[in-house]
This record gives C-alpha cells, structure tokens and sequence, in this order.
C-alpha cells in the first residue's frame, strides 16, 4: 500500500503515521519527492488489517491511501509518480544532465586508469567505470586486479575529480568495495544473486543493477526491490543487452528498456552501448538512440590501446573515439531538451 501524506506535515505527525503502520504490521519505506513525501508500507495484504484507517485516524496528515497492483511495489511509479534522482559525490542521475560513465572495462594499471580517466574527464564524462573484480566466463582469463584495483580508482578520483562506478561481486567484499566506491555497480552474472543485492544495498551507496543476461523486464524490476526494501532508496537499472539468437552482436541491447523501465519505474536508466553490442564501431549509434529513448545515463568502455585490453578489447573505445563520439552526441542531447 502506498500512504501519500499532504504537503509540509511536520516530523512529529509524520512519526505517528509510521508508528501506527507498524502496529498494524508493516514495513514502512519512506521516500522523499521534492512535493510530496510518500510511504509505502510493505506487509501482507490479506492477513494485515486494512490502512484506509489511516485517513480517518490523521485527516491532517494523511492525503490518500493507494494498493499497489504490482508485484514490484517499492520501485513502481504508481508507488513514486515522479522521477527518483539519485547523487553520487555530487553528481546527480535522474536530473536533466545526462551523465556519462566511462573508463576501462577492467583496471589494469595505473597507467591506464589514470591516462584513461583524464581523457573522459577532458571530454565530460563524469563518473569513471573500471572493474577491479571481474566475473570472467573462464577460469584461466584476467580475474582484475582486486584490492590494487580499488585503490587505483580512488587514485584516479583524486587525480581528476570523477565519481568512480566499480562491480560488486561477492558479498564478502562489500564493505571493501564500498569503501573506494562511489556506486556500486551488480553485473548481468548476479543481477538476481539476492543475497549479493541486499549487501550491496546496505552499504548505502547508490546501486547500478544491471540486466541479467536472460532476465525478463519483471525480474529484473523485481531484483531492483530487493534494494529498494532493504533501506537503499539510491538504485539505477543498467540496460546491458540480453541473450538472443542474434550472433552478429555480442548481445542484443534492448533499447525499449529504456521507455518501459520510465513507465513502470521512478529510478533513472542507464545504457551500457558496450556490453550491449560487443562491437566498439556500433556504440555511437546505440549511445545516440539512447538519448532519444530518454536514458538518464551511459556507460561506455574506453581504452588507451583496445586491441591490448585484458578484456572486452573489441568493444572498447579509443580514447580518440570516446572524444569523438561525446561531440557527435552533443546535437542528440540538446534535441531531447537535456545537458
Ligand atoms: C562490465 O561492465 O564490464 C561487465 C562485466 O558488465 P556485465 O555485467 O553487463 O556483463
Ligand atoms: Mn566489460
């Protein structure tokens, strides 16, 4: 159920309203638009007893008292009508900036990082990615550089001021990674590792959660949850592309993500061209429809030297080309009425 209180209600009613959902045995989430603070209250419908009492208990506070039909409650937008922003070290996703993300597919060294990490910055990129754990289909390929990785991104932030976006991989290292991140990012491999998304939801940084690699639209707003309900209200899906029958392309990037997760969902959406298409000369284009389609952020792959990246060298941008394309985007984004 969705509890919407009306405007400028002060800390003390708003406590009582909470108090009295959990003694009707909810959980109470609160989420704080700039109008209006909602509540969605978390318990089970059928053996609870009903909140509509709420509105006659607290007529001042209290403006409506909504069920919502979806099986996603938290993240829904019937519970939250307008957009979520989220802030990581100042930048903000969901606003009228489209931010952009990029930086290696894997931290190799610090030559890299930092060469890579002060191009993207000159040509405005924000928030630097690079993995320093990384989930590789074999056993026997580059597995990241791991707390040296860490720590080199923290480097690199210092260095150029950048946010930095790194993968979680496994519960054990949540607290480490939280420490040297600033968003923390769940691959496609554990987009419904549950227990992975609860630690990384309590680690309270804001959580990218990217599409698994065979995840229905449901699912994956249903993983989204799991962060959502676990007292993390800073979550962002990743578009990533998803397993077809097509092998021209490493995946097929399904841009109508992006229009579906802004009907069904309040959180912001982000693009990943990369992973998407696996191929470095398709992602200007898909970076282009994106803006169109109305994604909040990207996240893009460059290297100093593609063709000897440890991983995904084939669809790695140069940095020429990550220069070149943020001017070619330029036009794209001003056309949607964005920065
Ligand atoms: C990555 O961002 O390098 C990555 C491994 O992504 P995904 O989980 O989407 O495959
Ligand atoms: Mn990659």
């Amino acid at each position: 159920m969705i509890i919407v209180f009306k405007p400028n209600i002060t800390k003390k009613d708003e406590a009582a309203v909470l108090q009295e959902i959990k003694r009707l045995g909810y959980r109470p989430h609160i989420m704080r638009g700039v109008a209006r603070t909602v509540v969605g209250a978390i318990g089970d419908e059928l053996t609870h007893k009903s909140l509509e009492s709420l509105i006659a208990l607290f007529p001042q506070v209290v403006e409506s008292v909504m069920p919502v039909q979806k099986r996603f409650k938290l993240v829904s937008r019937e519970a939250h009508p307008a957009n979520s922003t989220i802030n990581a070290r100042g930048i903000v996703i969901g606003g009228r900036k489209i931010q952009v993300m990029a930086g290696p597919c894997s931290v190799e060294s610090e030559r890299q990082l930092l060469t890579t990490a002060e191009a993207v910055k000159a040509a405005g990129a924000t928030i630097l990615r690079g993995g320093a754990f990384k989930p590789r289909t074999s056993p026997y390929e580059f597995q990241g550089l791991g707390e040296r990785g860490l720590k080199l991104l923290a480097k690199a932030r210092k260095a150029t001021g950048l946010a930095v976006i790194t993968e979680l991989l496994s519960e054990d290292h949540a607290e480490l990674v939280a420490e040297y991140t600033d968003i923390v990012q769940i691959g496609a491999r554990n987009a419904q590792n549950f227990q992975l998304l609860i630690a990384a939801a309590k680690t309270g940084k804001p959580v990218l959660l990217k599409r698994g690699l065979s995840m229905r639209i449901e699912e994956w707003l249903l993983a989204g949850e799991y962060v959502l309900s676990n007292g993390n209200s800073s979550l962002m899906f990743c578009e990533r592309g998803i397993r077809t029958f097509e092998t021209y392309t490493r995946n097929t990037l399904d841009l109508s993500a992006v229009p579906i997760i802004k009907q069904e969902s309040h959180c912001p959406i982000v693009i990943d061209p990369s992973q998407g298409c696996g191929r470095a000369e398709l992602v200007a284009a898909m970076c282009k429809g994106a803006v169109a389609m109305g994604a909040d952020a990207l996240l893009i792959e460059v290297h100093p030297s593609p063709a000897e990246a440890l991983s995904d060298g084939g669809q790695q941008l140069c940095l020429d080309g990550f220069v070149a394309l943020m001017a070619e985007l330029k036009p794209f984004i001003e056309a949607v009425g964005r920065e």
